[in-house]
């Protein structure tokens, strides 16, 4: 197997109808001398049907720019749109899904009911969201948990309810920050391979922060990030040429 080509960081920010477009994004946090610049003048653009991880070591920025290509949060400077999401994801919920990488459940609520919880947002009726959710845990293999709280929750359980809740809507784009953080080694693969497969069924762009390699070589494209900056993009795939 030869090595994946190189390329240059943006270069899929020129593809047509991208789901995500970003241009020269930063976001700094705090004033002055506390100033930290979490992501510098990052340009990158995520197409329907990319399989990308962005690695990089803890505090290079991979949470930031997730959450700034979710439109959780706005650049300091920058321009990010979303050609392929009709403009910008709050006008359409449920059309990018998160997987956060902290405990992100809603205490009260059951599993099925945090499952549930987008889709009612989206203006779906009760009953049809519970079924989606229903069928989304079914396919993380907890529909077991279906009634469990949070607290009755292991880490890994509440991490794969929370997977299950990303993909219940069926987003156009599902972002997904660490999602195997907190799990051993074969349910990371399993969830790894659930992810790929809701994926491909619902024809999502996928992008998944990690710290792990053995994740990172199961998607096609690799981002490495590199204090705030997007160093290096590698693409397994299509080999593209060499560049500067
Ligand atoms: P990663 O996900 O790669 O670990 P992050 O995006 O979480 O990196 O953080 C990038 C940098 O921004 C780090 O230096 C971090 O301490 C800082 N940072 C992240 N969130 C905040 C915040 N809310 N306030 C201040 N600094 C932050
Ligand atoms: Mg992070």
């Amino acid at each position: 197997m030869s090595a994946p080509a190189r390329r240059p960081a943006g270069q899929d920010a020129t593809l047509p109808n991208p789901l995500v477009v970003c241009q020269a994004v930063s976001r700094d946090y705090g004033e002055g001398t506390a100033r930290v610049a979490a992501v510098r003048q990052v340009s990158c653009g995520v197409r329907p049907g990319a399989r990308i991880a962005v690695t990089g070591r803890s505090g290079s920025g991979k949470s930031t720019l997730l959450h700034l290509m979710a439109g959780l949060d706005t650049p300091t400077a920058g321009t990010i749109n979303w050609p392929g999401l009709g403009g910008a994801p709050h006008g359409r919920p449920g059309s990018v899904g998160v997987v956060f990488q902290g405990p992100s459940l809603l205490p009260e609520l059951t599993a099925l009911e945090n499952t549930a919880l987008p889709r009612l947002f989206g203006g779906h009726s009760p009953g049809c969201a519970a079924s989606r959710a229903a069928e989304a845990l079914r396919r993380l293999g907890i529909e077991d948990l279906s009634d469990a709280l949070p607290d009755q929750l292991s880490s890994g359980q509440a991490q794969r309810v929370a997977i299950a809740r990303a993909l219940a809507s069926r987003p156009r784009l599902i972002l997904a920050d660490e999602p195997t953080g907190r799990l051993d080694a074969a349910t990371g693969a399993q969830v790894i391979t659930a992810l790929l497969d809701v994926a491909d069924e619902i024809d999502a762009g996928l992008v998944v922060a990690t710290h792990d390699p053995a994740v990172a070589v199961r998607l096609t494209e690799s981002w490495q990030m590199n204090d705030g900056r997007l160093a290096v993009t590698t693409h397994r795939a299509n080999q593209p040429e060499e560049r500067s």
